[in-house]
């Protein structure tokens, strides 16, 4: 069989930065741990973005801003991208990164939880697409949280579904607590699955994609 890491390595290094501060971004959080998107999974949510001409976006857990810059260079101009982080430090950052590239009249940063009620994401609502990229034991509460903020057509992604692939492992993982956040994740996607107003596909990519869209009314 195939070593699927070798592939996922060899088919990411055909994916190259669009400019300086992303090449930076990406080499910051290589050094200091801090969990961007995958290469594979952010150019695939591109794509997606470009195919369905994706301009208002939600995502929860902006981090330093990558993931959302990377939607904003795929959406264009016109995008209006509402993105939530809770941590100051990452926010500090993230106001950075996008000021760098003169982004932050399409990109806004929400401070606080978003598990709680935060004003403007409502206002801009409904969005194209919501990217779940946040705390992942809240994955179900998040999921339902914000479904209502997408109509039928639109999309919710959520990244990190499979969980560096401990999901398949669960038997063989010792530690208590993080066989109870994998068991977690593993609920969420057969929850996610069960979903009938939503068509899901789990992608394959960097830590696992799940892309889901709203189905039309009946
Ligand atoms: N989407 C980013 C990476 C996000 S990492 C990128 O690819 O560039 C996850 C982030 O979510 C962390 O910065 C963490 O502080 C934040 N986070 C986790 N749970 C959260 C919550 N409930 N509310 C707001 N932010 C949250
Ligand atoms: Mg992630």
């Amino acid at each position: 069989m195939t070593d699927f890491q070798k592939l996922s390595t060899y088919a990411a290094a055909f994916i190259h930065p669009e400019n300086d501060v992303l090449a930076r971004m990406e080499e910051e959080a290589r050094q200091v741990y801090i969990p961007i998107m995958e290469k594979s999974s952010i150019a695939f949510l591109q794509q997606l973005i470009r195919w369905r001409n994706v301009k208002r976006i939600l995502e929860l857990g902006t981090a330093i801003g990558y993931s959302a810059i990377k939607m904003r260079i795929a959406a264009g101009p016109n995008a209006k991208i509402v993105t939530i982080e809770r941590d100051r430090e990452m926010i500090d950052e993230a106001v950075k990164n996008i000021q760098k590239l003169r982004f932050e009249d399409s990109i806004q940063i929400v401070s606080g939880d978003a598990m709680d009620e935060l004003e403007p994401v409502a206002e801009l609502a409904p969005y194209d697409l919501i990217l779940i990229d946040a705390a992942k034991a809240q994955y179900e509460r998040l999921f339902l949280k914000y479904t209502r903020y997408i109509e039928p057509g639109g999309m919710i992604v959520v990244d990190n579904v499979f969980f560096h692939g401990l999901v398949c492992n669960l038997d063989g993982i010792k530690k208590r607590q993080l066989h109870g956040l994998v068991r977690k994740v593993d609920h969420f996607n057969h929850f996610l699955s069960e979903r009938d107003e939503f068509d899901t596909v789990f992608l394959t990519v960097g830590d696992g994609l799940a892309v889901s869209t709203k189905k039309p009314l009946p």
